[in-house]
């Protein structure tokens, strides 16, 4: 079993569906309420131990009741929390999500999430030991992403940084970490003086875009490949990414060829896609195996 850590964000999702969204000052009434666990650090811990991979968690929670449901969600799917430390008086991450009108409105309060400090990962260096691959994302602070790059340096444990959201890296960020997988949007905003075709030649091997159902592009060193997506009915393409990412991770982990670990990726993430919610349509390694 490969043994993966992922660090990163541990959130509550709010989801709040409504035929209207309401302007400012404005109070409409909604059709339904649903709580339930997210957090790109959290989505792709849970959605690596379902794809067979001994996964440990460092995170944050708060100290408040969403914490338990957090903790207890990371149990049911067999994620280790022996480095998730509550953060005593601050509440969970919590996403406050309108869906309305056939689209999104979030607004994410980091809270907790903002305690996976440097310092924190010090303190949680155990958690390292015998890692196959670290996963690590952004809605953390961008100096645990920073040291966190050293340490697997360091160590010599391959780094998959799943650069979401978007936001600009340091080169040191980039150079440290052994796979790199931004969606288009993310790819623009982290080489804004590239073109893809030159962003991809500049890291071949390691940089993969993923392009929603076309699939995902890199370069293995002769030449530009596309893997294409696998084609299914699409209900929720949330967690799509979170998806992806992980079986990337779990299949690398095993040893497998780049090619064959991408088009494991796209097969566990199409799979993801048809059904609802993150973690709802994450799928289990029967499931993809099955199906590849
Ligand atoms: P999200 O933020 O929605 O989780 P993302 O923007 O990070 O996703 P995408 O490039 O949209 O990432 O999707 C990631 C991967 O998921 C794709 O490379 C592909 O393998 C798979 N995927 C996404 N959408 C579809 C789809 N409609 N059909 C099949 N596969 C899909």
């Amino acid at each position: 079993m490969a043994k993966i850590i992922v660090v990163g964000s541990a959130s509550i999702d709010l989801v709040v569906t409504s035929s209207k969204r309401p302007g400012a000052g404005e109070t409409v009434l909604g059709d339904s309420f649903k709580t339930v666990p997210g957090g790109k650090g959290a989505n792709q811990a849970v959605a690596a131990a379902r794809l067979g991979a001994n996964v440990t968690m460092v995170g944050r929670v708060g100290d408040d009741h969403y914490a338990d449901i957090i903790l207890n969600n990371f149990k049911n799917n067999h994620v280790s929390i022996d480095y998730v430390e509550p953060v005593t008086h601050m509440e969970s991450g919590t996403a406050h999500i309108v869906l309305a009108e056939g689209d999104n409105s979030i607004v994410v309060v980091k809270a907790a999430n903002h305690e996976v400090t440097p310092a924190y990962i010090d303190q949680s260096l155990a958690a390292f030991d015998d890692a196959d691959m670290v996963m690590i994302q952004q809605e953390i602070p961008e100096e645990t992403v920073m040291h966190v790059g050293r340490l697997c340096k360091e160590r010599g444990i391959p780094l998959l940084l799943n650069p979401a959201p978007a936001r600009p890296l340091p080169q040191e960020v980039i150079d440290n970490a052994a796979y790199i997988t931004p969606n288009e949007h993310e790819a623009a905003i982290l080489f804004p003086d590239l073109n893809v075709a030159e962003a991809l030649r500049q890291y071949p091997n390691k940089l993969f875009i993923t392009e929603g159902s076309r699939g995902v592009r890199y370069f293995d060193g002769n030449d530009e490949v596309l893997v294409p997506s696998y084609k299914v009915e699409a209900v929720d393409t949330t967690g799509a990414g979170d998806t992806f990412n992980a079986a990337f991770a779990v299949a690398l982990a095993e040893g497998k060829p780049v090619y064959d670990s991408v088009r494991f990726a796209n097969r566990a993430a199409s799979l993801s896609v048809t059904k609802f919610g993150a973690q709802g349509g994450m799928p289990y390694r029967e499931e993809v195996e099955a199906q590849l």
